[in-house]
């Protein structure tokens, strides 16, 4: 019987956000070890508030297939909404926990470790990787198995240090358990002695192109198909491409690719090379750009018929909770209150200054008070609203929540991240979409499957905020940028940064950007 430890630690960073993610935060959310973790993982839900199935209960399917020869080993499994960077305290404490929890554990013949692949660390320079290296340091040259979101940001560390990555192939993500199954039987397979995992990946400077980056549509679809086609074949074990999460801070910032073969070193290049150049001829597709405030609104109001029989949604795509913004901005909060007078509007805010003062009042009770623009007070202000306080609840995820009435406003207020992706949000505050005219989502496309029976229009609005593509600007990075600056050539870099030290490039770099502003 061979022993296989998994794990996972996973959360999304957006740099520009100064909402600090805390040991708290993992806790509200999902943090569970040993025979708890096995039990969530098997009986579900593997992620309390998410879904029932994630990449462990993968992971679990591929032993169940080889159960006489395989012993799982649960480990720690802890999850936080994207947000701001973990505290430096709150990585060094999972990271101990999870390392504590190896030796506990006795001798392990190989690990699956589930990471995000974007998580960024106060002071501390790729944070997961670091969390690898620790983990070798107990399990030896056992093998090492990573999974990661396609929006990871793929370093040489992390190739370094694992034996294989493998990433999801879905955009918006719906193969989880797809994707652990996957790393499963590749684990299972290398500890078992049948199969012998080469790696090979590229990275490009690149962080925004192939349009909607959705994996059914052009331009990204062909790139997708290319994958699935390569691993049916049998000409490689996995196919990743990894799109990035431009809001993190890591100098080598960029889209990257990453095959991996049984023991086929030529097979892997291949592949890789093939995804890159796939997706660099695709650099030019940018994604859409969004409406103003005043244009969405507009728009919603013109939508008539479509407002009786269902809602508009809008998606404050500045102010993206899932993609790491603090979700308390008002500019688009503002706007609905000001100029879609007459409209039934459901929006969002995060403020727990406001939870606080409203937790004292009762309900029915008329209210004054400033909400929002707090937790992110560079990039919003708080909007001064009276209105009456319809209900109050305690919710798991959100934490405590108030919903305030404010004119043809209904401002759901919480204290921890405001995630609103699914119709759930508010209905279970007793806000049905289906009376709504405006429904204020804060998220960039899984929302879309969740509203298909309330929505008859999407309107993305674009105001100020730390999701704007552009937002990533400000950051450093190692050379040229795509699409900030005019990138020609991505093998040079690629060649840098995979430490091959090809010929230095024939032009030097084109500017230095270590004036950049912003927080970096
Ligand atoms: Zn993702």
């Amino acid at each position: 019987m061979k022993r296989i430890a998994f794990a996972r630690i996973a959360q999304e960073t957006n740099a520009l956000s100064p909402v600090e993610t805390t040991l708290a935060d993992f806790q509200s959310t999902h943090c569970l070890e040993g025979d708890a973790l096995m039990r969530a993982v098997t009986a579900g839900p593997e992620v309390k508030g998410y879904l029932k199935r994630l990449e462990l209960a993968g992971f679990l399917d591929a032993v169940r297939d080889r159960k006489h020869e395989i012993e799982p080993v649960p480990i720690l499994s802890a999850w936080a909404m994207s947000s701001g960077p973990l505290a430096a305290a709150c990585l060094e404490e999972l990271e101990a926990r999870l390392l504590e929890g190896l030796r506990r554990a006795g001798p392990i013949d190989g690990m699956y470790f589930c990471m995000h692949g974007a998580m960024g660390a106060r002071g501390i320079a790729d944070p997961e990787s670091r969390l690898l290296r620790s983990v070798r340091t107990v399990i030896g040259g056992a093998p090492l198995v990573i999974s990661h979101d396609l929006h990871a940001n793929l370093t040489r560390a992390r190739v370094e240090t694992a034996d294989a990555i493998v990433a999801y192939q879905t955009n918006p993500h719906r193969d989880h358990v797809r994707v652990g199954r996957k790393a499963g039987q590749i684990a299972i397979g290398t500890v078992l002695g049948e199969i012998k995992p080469t790696m090979a990946w590229r990275t490009l400077p690149m962080i925004l192109g192939g349009g909607k980056t959705i994996d059914f549509l052009a331009p990204m679809r062909a790139v997708f198909q290319h994958m699935r086609r390569a691993e049916r074949s049998g000409e490689v074990l996995s196919a990743s491409t990894l799109m990035v999460h431009p809001w993190n801070d890591d100098p080598s910032l960029g889209w990257s690719t990453v095959a991996v073969t049984d023991d086929d070193v030529a097979g892997a290049e291949r592949v890789a090379d093939q995804l890159a150049e796939m997706c660099w001829a695709r650099r030019h597709e940018q994604p859409p750009t969004f409406a103003t405030a005043s244009e969405g609104i507009a728009q919603a109001r013109a939508a008539r018929v479509r407002r009786k029989l269902g809602c508009v949604t809008m998606s404050d795509a500045s102010d993206v909770v899932t993609a790491g913004a603090p979700g308390d901005s008002t500019h688009l909060l503002r706007a609905l209150l000001s100029e879609a007078t007459g409209l039934l509007t459901y929006a969002a805010v995060r403020d727990p200054h406001a939870i606080e003062i409203l937790w004292s009042r009762r309900e029915g009770e008329q209210v004054e008070l400033p909400i929002g623009g707090t937790l992110d007070p560079a990039r919003s202000t708080p909007l001064p609203v009276t209105g009456s306080l319809v209900s109050k609840h305690v919710r798991h995820g959100f934490g405590r929540t108030a919903v305030l009435a404010v004119d043809h406003l209904r401002v759901v207020i919480t204290e921890g991240p405001a995630v609103v992706v699914k119709p759930s949000f508010y209905s279970e505050v007793g806000l049905s979409p289906w009376k709504a005219d405006i429904v204020m989502v804060k998220n960039f496309f899984p929302f879309l499957m969740f509203f298909l029976p309330y929505n008859r229009k999407t309107v993305f609005v674009r105001t100020s905020g730390t999701t704007d593509f552009d937002a990533a600007f400000q950051l450093r990075f190692d050379g040229p940028m795509h699409p900030r600056d005019v990138v020609d050539d991505w093998r040079d870099r690629d060649q840098l940064r995979r430490g091959l030290h090809r010929a230095a490039p024939a032009i030097t770099e084109p500017r230095a950007h270590a004036s950049s502003p912003g927080s970096g």
